[in-house]
C-alpha cells in the first residue's frame, strides 16, 4: 500500500485529495498545524466522510525539523505540498508570513525530502496567480510569469524551487499550475463561495444584500474534485514536469453572480452592491488557461461545468444555513 503525505490536508484540496487517494488504496497521512481549537480541525474531512480514515501528524511548514521528523517516521512514497497562506487579499496584510509559509515553506518540504529520501515523489501546488498581469491571452506552461501580489510572488519562488530541485538533484518534483478551483468546501473568503453563501442567506431571508469588489475580473474556474486527479496523475508519470490545469473558459464575477442567483430564481442586480473595500491594491483582471499539455500527457480534462459546480455550492450553502437557522 503506497503512503501519501499531504501538507494542507485540512484545506479544500487536502480533503478532496484524501478522498481520491483513499479510494485508490493509499495510506494517507496529513500534516496539521497546532490550533487552539483542535476540535474544529478536520471539518472538511468530515464533510467528505474521510476524517476517520486519515492519520494526522503535528508539524508546520515553517519548522524544518518537524518536516524532517515526519518524513523519517511516515516514510511517504508521495508528498503533496498543498499547505499555504492561500488567500491573495490577505497576502498584502501579511506579506512576510505569506513569503515564509507559501514560499519558503515549500523549500522546507523540498529540503526535508532531499535530506531524508530524495527518491520521494513531490507535488507543488503552484497557481495561475503567477501569470498575474497576463503576458498572453491564453496562459500555458510557456507563458512568462508576472506576479501581482505577495501571494503570487511567494508561489513563484516555490515553483522555481521545485523546478530547481528537479534539475539540481534529479528529484521527481512536479509543479501543477492550477487555475482557480472551487467546491462547497472552498474557504468562504474566496469570491465563489462568498457569492454562493450570500445567495443562500438572501434566499432564506437571512440577509438582503451582498457586498463585493471588482465584478469585471474574470477567472477560469473548475471543480476541486476534478483538479486533485491531475495532481495524482502528475506523480504517476515516469518523468516529473510542470502542467497547467484549467477548464479553458473564463467568466466574470458579474456572470458568476448571475448564474448563482438565478439558480434560486433571484436577480443578482437587486442584491449585489459594489464596495470599494474589497478592491485590491493590484488586480489580476483575467485568467484563462490552456490545459492541452495535461490532456495530452496525463489524459486529464475538466469534467464539471461552472453551472453545475455553482448549483452544487449554492445547494450546499442552503443546507448549511437551513441547519444553522433551524429552518
Ligand atoms: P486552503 O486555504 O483551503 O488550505 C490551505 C491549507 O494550508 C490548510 O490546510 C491550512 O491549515 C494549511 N496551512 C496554512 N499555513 C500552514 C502552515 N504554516 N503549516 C502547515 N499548514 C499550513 O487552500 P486550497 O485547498 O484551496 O489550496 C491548496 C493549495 O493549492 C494551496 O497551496 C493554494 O495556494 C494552492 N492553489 C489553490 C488554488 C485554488 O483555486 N484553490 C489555485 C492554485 C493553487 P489550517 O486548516 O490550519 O488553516
Ligand atoms: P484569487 O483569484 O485567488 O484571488 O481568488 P478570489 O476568489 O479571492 O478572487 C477572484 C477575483 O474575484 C479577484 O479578481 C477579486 O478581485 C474578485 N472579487 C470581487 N469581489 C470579491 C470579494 O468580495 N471577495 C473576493 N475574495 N474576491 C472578489
Amino acid at each position: 500500500m503506497p503512503t501519501a503525505l499531504i501538507t494542507g490536508i485540512t484545506g479544500q484540496d487536502g480533503a478532496y485529495l484524501s478522498q481520491l487517494l483513499l479510494s485508490k488504496g493509499y495510506r494517507v497521512v496529513g500534516l496539521v498545524r497546532r490550533s487552539a481549537s483542535a476540535d474544529v480541525i478536520g471539518a472538511r474531512l468530515h464533510w467528505l466522510n474521510v476524517a476517520d480514515r486519515v492519520e494526522l501528524v503535528d508539524g508546520n511548514l515553517t519548522d524544518l525539523s518537524s518536516l524532517i521528523r515526519i518524513m523519517e517516521t511516515v516514510k511517504p512514497d508521495e508528498v503533496y505540498n498543498l499547505a499555504a497562506q492561500s488567500f491573495v487579499a490577505a497576502s498584502w496584510q501579511q506579506p512576510l508570513l505569506t513569503g515564509n509559509v507559501t514560499g519558503l515553506g515549500a523549500a522546507n518540504v523540498l529540503e526535508a525530502a532531499r535530506i531524508v529520501n530524495p527518491a520521494v515523489r513531490f507535488y507543488q501546488a503552484s497557481s495561475s496567480e503567477m501569470f498575474g498581469l497576463i503576458q498572453e491571452k491564453i496562459q500555458s506552461e510557456k507563458t512568462p510569469f508576472y506576479p501581482r501580489s505577495p501571494y503570487a510572488v511567494a508561489k513563484l519562488y516555490a515553483h522555481w524551487m521545485t523546478v530547481n530541485y528537479r534539475e539540481s538533484f534529479g528529484m521527481h518534483a512536479s509543479s501543477g499550475i492550477l487555475f482557480n478551483h472551487e467546491s462547497p468546501l472552498r474557504g468562504i473568503e474566496f469570491v465563489t463561495r462568498k457569492v454562493t453563501d450570500g445567495v443562500a442567506r438572501i434566499k432564506l431571508g437571512l440577509a438582503n444584500e451582498l457586498a463585493l469588489g471588482n465584478l469585471d475580473a474574470t477567472r477560469d474556474w473548475g471543480h476541486a474534485r476534478d483538479y486533485v486527479e491531475a495532481m495524482w496523475l502528475m506523480l504517476q508519470q515516469d518523468k516529473p514536469d510542470d502542467y497547467v490545469v484549467a477548464t479553458g473558459r473564463t467568466t466574470s464575477i458579474r456572470d458568476l453572480c448571475r448564474i448563482a442567483f438565478s439558480h434560486v430564481g433571484l436577480d443578482y442586480e437587486a442584491h449585489v452592491r459594489v464596495d470599494p473595500a474589497f478592491f485590491r491594491p493590484a488586480e489580476v483582471e483575467v485568467l484563462l488557461g490552456d490545459a492541452s499539455k495535461a490532456k495530452k500527457a496525463l489524459g486529464w480534462e475538466a469534467k464539471t461545468s461552472l453551472e453545475d459546480m455553482v448549483s452544487e455550492m449554492v445547494d450546499a450553502d442552503l443546507v448549511r444555513h437551513r441547519a444553522k437557522a433551524g429552518l
